[in-house]
């Protein structure tokens, strides 16, 4: 069936516009491999880059100053490229078919970054109801699903609750994203998540503070570990 409608619908690379091969499905390897990975040296806490050659493990100032709730972030790509076009159409448009692309990218990222760890609940990062309602989706759920597809798992969207509308971060300095978040999310009471190895996922990560927020909540809940893998860093 999906070799019929390949026939009738040649897939097309969102980067260049060629026809991708099946396997490829809506991004090239050209595109691929022109896009902006994350790669050391950045924090071994939050996986923030920084610019030059450092050969150790090293802590953030920010992540010194006051540890992050979670126990490691990691992205795969930066903000930008075709990595940031399939987000950006992911989110806004709809394009809920760039998700096993991104959810590759994903799982190459987690098998790179967290080699050895094992995690027993994925969890997106929710949406509050009246967006949700008015998108139709969480784009983060859709992203986590299609992980969880990959890694043999299942998806647990309803272990966090976005218990306010945070108002769009996109014009806030860092600060006033902080405490924008802070107290946006709760841990559903009555779901098990005692002891668990939480991972954590979402399309991008730009501060920290949303993820921080929920691996706050999560180990609120109970959980022992919370690992935040994100498909771009803005
Ligand atoms: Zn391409
Ligand atoms: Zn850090």
């Amino acid at each position: 069936m999906n070799v019929f409608l390949d026939m009738l619908y040649p897939r097309r690379c969102i980067g260049c516009g060629e026809t991708t091969p099946d396997s490829f499905r809506y991004i090239c390897w050209e595109c691929w491999s022109d896009s902006a990975r994350i790669e050391p040296p950045f924090c071994s806490l939050c996986g923030d880059p920084v610019a030059g050659a450092v050969d150790h493990d090293f802590i953030c100032y920010s992540c010194s100053a006051k540890k992050p709730a979670f126990d490691g972030a990691r992205s795969a790509a930066r903000y930008d490229g075709v990595v940031g076009e399939a987000l950006r159409q992911l989110k806004y448009e709809q394009a809920l078919w760039l998700a096993p692309d991104l959810a590759i990218l994903l799982h190459n990222c987690i098998r790179a970054e967290y080699p050895n760890q094992k995690f027993d609940l994925l969890v997106p990062v929710p949406l509050h109801h009246v967006r949700k309602r008015s998108r139709g989706y969480n784009q983060s759920t859709v992203l986590a699903r299609e992980l969880a597809r990959r890694l043999g798992h299942k998806i647990h969207p309803g272990l966090l609750k976005r218990v306010r509308p945070t108002i769009s971060q996109t014009n806030l300095t860092a600060k006033d994203r902080l405490s924008n978040v802070t107290k946006a999310f709760q841990f559903r009471k009555g779901r098990r998540l005692a002891g668990k190895k939480v991972l954590l996922v979402d399309d991008i990560m730009t501060t920290g503070a949303t993820v921080n927020a929920c691996a706050r909540a999560l180990k609120k809940g109970g959980a022992a570990t919370v690992h935040v893998i994100t498909a771009a860093r803005g």
